[in-house]
C-alpha cells in the first residue's frame, strides 16, 4: 500500500495549484458579489486540462485518471466554490457520460467544443417536483419520425445557460418502471427551449443553476445518448463518479476554512495569550486536520477504486457523505474561531461557510446517500 501521489500526480497537484491561486482566488469574492463567473479563466482552464480531465486527448481532453481530478477538485474547492462547482458539473456530468455513452459521431459533435474552455456543460436531471427520487422524472420524450418530442421541465441545472448542450433525463417508456427513462443530448439553441435566468442563492452564487422549459423540443433521434431505458442506470453511475468530485470539493473548501483559522490564531490575543496558545482552540484545529486527512483519504480511497475498474458506489457515497459533513462542521468552527470578523463579508469565511452548504444537497442528499451506503452493505 503507497499513500504518496506519484511524480505526475504531485507534478499536476502544484500547476493547478499555482493556476487557482494566480487566476481564480484573487476574483472568488468578486464573482460571488456580481454572480459571474469569471469566463476569462475558465478560456485558460483547457490548458491544464481542466475542462476535459477525464476526455480523451483525441476530443481535446487531458485523459486524466480519477486521482488527477480528484486533485483538480480539491485544489478549485480551496480557492472558490463557485468555479469549482461549474468546473465539476461539467466534466462529471456532462462530459463523462458522452464519453461513456456517446456514440464516435456523439463524441466528435460535442466534445471538442465541450473542452474549448469556450462554454460549460450540464446535466439536467431535477424537476420542480422530482429530485432524490429520479423514477418521478415527468419530462417526457416522444418518437416521432425521425425525432424526439421533448416536453416538460427542470431546476436547479448548472451550468444550463453557458452550455452547448445539455444531458436531460427524459422519460420515453411510461409503463416501463425504472427502464422507462433514457438520456438525450439537448442543444441549448433548439427551438421550444427555454433558459430561466440564474436562481437566486445562498452560496456559490456565480455557478448559474436555472429552471429549463421544454416545449415540443425537436431533437434527432441520433441525440438519444446510449441505450433507450438506461437513462436511471447511465444517471446513477454518473452521479457515482460526480460524487467522488463532490467530495474532493469538499475538502478543498474545508482546507480552505482550516488554513484561514490556523493563521488567524496565531495573531489574534485573548486573555493575554494567542488563540492557539488556548487548548480549547487546538482541539479545534486538531479536529478539523483529522477530518480533512480522513476525507481526503476517502475520496482517493474511491478514485482509487473506479481508476481500478472496481465496484464504487458505496465507497464514492461514502466519501461524498463525510467530506461533506465535515466541511459543514469546519466552517462553522473556523467562523466561531475568528468571532465577529468571522460574521464579517470582509472576510472569506463566510463566503465558503455559504458555499459548502450545498455539498450536502447536490447530487444526491446527505440522507440518499446514508441510503445508497445502507443498500450497499445489506446487499453483501
Ligand atoms: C446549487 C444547486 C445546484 C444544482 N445543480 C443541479 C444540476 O446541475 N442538475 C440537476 O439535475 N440537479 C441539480 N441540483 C438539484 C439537486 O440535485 C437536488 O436539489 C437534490 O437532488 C435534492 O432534490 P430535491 O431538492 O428535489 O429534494 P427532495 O428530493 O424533495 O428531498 C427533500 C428532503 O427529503 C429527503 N429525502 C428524500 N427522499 C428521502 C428518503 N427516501 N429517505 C429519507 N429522506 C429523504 C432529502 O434528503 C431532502 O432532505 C442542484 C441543486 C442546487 C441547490
Amino acid at each position: 500500500m503507497d499513500f504518496t501521489l506519484n511524480d505526475e500526480q504531485r507534478m499536476y497537484q502544484d500547476a493547478v495549484r499555482n493556476f487557482c491561486e494566480r487566476e481564480i482566488a484573487p476574483f472568488a469574492a468578486e464573482i460571488d458579489k456580481s454572480g459571474q463567473l469569471r469566463m476569462d479563466a475558465i478560456a485558460k482552464m483547457p490548458d491544464l486540462g481542466l475542462t476535459g480531465l477525464q476526455v480523451p486527448e483525441e476530443y481535446g481532453g487531458a485523459d486524466l485518471d480519477s486521482i488527477c481530478t480528484a486533485i483538480a477538485m480539491e485544489e478549485l474547492g480551496a480557492v472558490c466554490g463557485s468555479t469549482g462547482l461549474s468546473v465539476e458539473a461539467h466534466n462529471e456530468l456532462c462530459c463523462l457520460p458522452i464519453v461513456k455513452w456517446g456514440t464516435d459521431e456523439q463524441k466528435q459533435r460535442f466534445l471538442p467544443r465541450l473542452t474549448s474552455g469556450e462554454v460549460l456543460g450540464s446535466l439536467a436531471l431535477t424537476e420542480p417536483d422530482a429530485g432524490s427520487d429520479l423514477t418521478g422524472t415527468q419530462t417526457r420524450a416522444v418518437k416521432d419520425g425521425s425525432e424526439w418530442v421533448i416536453n416538460g421541465s427542470k431546476a436547479w441545472i448548472t451550468n444550463a445557460s453557458l452550455a452547448p448542450v445539455i444531458v436531460t433525463l427524459v422519460k420515453t417508456q411510461p409503463d416501463a418502471g425504472s427502464a422507462g427513462f433514457s438520456q438525450m443530448l439537448i442543444e441549448t439553441d433548439r427551438a421550444g427551449l427555454e433558459i430561466a435566468p440564474p436562481e437566486k442563492k445562498m452560496g456559490t452564487c456565480a455557478s448559474p443553476a436555472h429552471v429549463l422549459t421544454f416545449t415540443d423540443v425537436r431533437v434527432p433521434v441520433e441525440n438519444l445518448l446510449g441505450q433507450e431505458g438506461r437513462g436511471l442506470h447511465q444517471t446513477l453511475a454518473t452521479l457515482d463518479s460526480g460524487r467522488i468530485a463532490v467530495g474532493a470539493l469538499c475538502v478543498g473548501l474545508a482546507r480552505a476554512a482550516f488554513q484561514h483559522a490556523l493563521a488567524y490564531t496565531q495573531e489574534r490575543q485573548a486573555f493575554g495569550q494567542r488563540l492557539v496558545d488556548h487548548q480549547a482552540i487546538q482541539f479545534k484545529l486538531a479536529d478539523a486536520a483529522t477530518q480533512i486527512e480522513a476525507a481526503r483519504l476517502l475520496v482517493y480511497r474511491a478514485a482509487w477504486a473506479k481508476d481500478r475498474g472496481e465496484k464504487y458506489t458505496r465507497l464514492a457515497s461514502m466519501a461524498k457523505l463525510f467530506a461533506s459533513e465535515i466541511v459543514e462542521s469546519i466552517a462553522f468552527e473556523a467562523i466561531q474561531i475568528h468571532g465577529g470578523y468571522g460574521y464579517s463579508r470582509e472576510f472569506p469565511l463566510e463566503r465558503i461557510y455559504r458555499d459548502q452548504r450545498v455539498m450536502s444537497i447536490g447530487e444526491g442528499t446527505s440522507e440518499i446517500n446514508r441510503i445508497v451506503i445502507a443498500r450497499q452493505l445489506l446487499a453483501n
